[in-house]
């Protein structure tokens, strides 16, 4: 079929359908574990529900804050995967990712997924499931979205060094054309 194997193109911009999308995938880890906690305890699965706002929010400050796509739309509006509406809780901060930012995202990211293990062994096809919907959801990412990703500087960015290389030559040309 034409056009099947032709290169991704580098995202310019994200619309609704992407943002469903994400959060469809993104949510049933999630969802998964707070059946396998509830079934002990609605206390501990209100304690895993609240301990997401914090890190949505120490998303934004250290990871989000530094991306192009939050720095896009004026205002308080962010349009991506992740987010859309006025979500911009910090101000933009473009320019790399520092190395502490970095540490303090792998650490919360492990938390989270470790949190809700104590629950889960004790139910093996809900730990099954867990592992299978992560899985299924850094696959699709790291496929069809992490290699296309202006956000060259975060840590789960797989654009290639060729793509970058393009990127950068077709800005240059732009800037020296508008200059002359
Ligand atoms: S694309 Fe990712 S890093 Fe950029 S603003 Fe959205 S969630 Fe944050």
């Amino acid at each position: 079929m034409e056009g099947c194997n032709k290169k991704i193109p580098l995202r310019t911009d994200y619309v609704f359908s992407d943002f469903l999308f994400f959060w469809c995938i993104s949510l049933v880890p999630e969802v998964i574990a707070c059946v396998a906690i509830a079934r002990d305890s609605w206390l501990w699965m209100g304690i895993y529900i609240s301990a997401m706002v914090p890190f949505m929010f120490a998303e934004v400050g250290f990871l989000c804050r530094h991306c192009p796509y939050y720095n896009q739309l004026p205002g308080r509006t962010v349009h991506c995967k992740s987010h859309w509406g006025p979500t911009k809780y910090f101000k933009p901060k473009p320019g790399r990712i520092k190395t502490y930012e970095k540490f303090i995202l792998y650490f919360l990211f492990a938390r989270g997924f470790a949190f809700p293990f104590y629950w889960l062994i004790q139910d093996p096809l809900l730990l099954v499931l867990y592992l299978w919907s992560i899985v299924n959801f850094v696959w699709t990412y790291a496929k069809y979205e992490c290699p296309r990703c202006l956000y060259f500087d975060c840590p789960f960015n797989f654009v290639s060094k060729e793509a970058k290389k393009e990127l950068m030559a077709q800005s240059t040309a732009e800037k020296d054309s508008n200059r002359g």
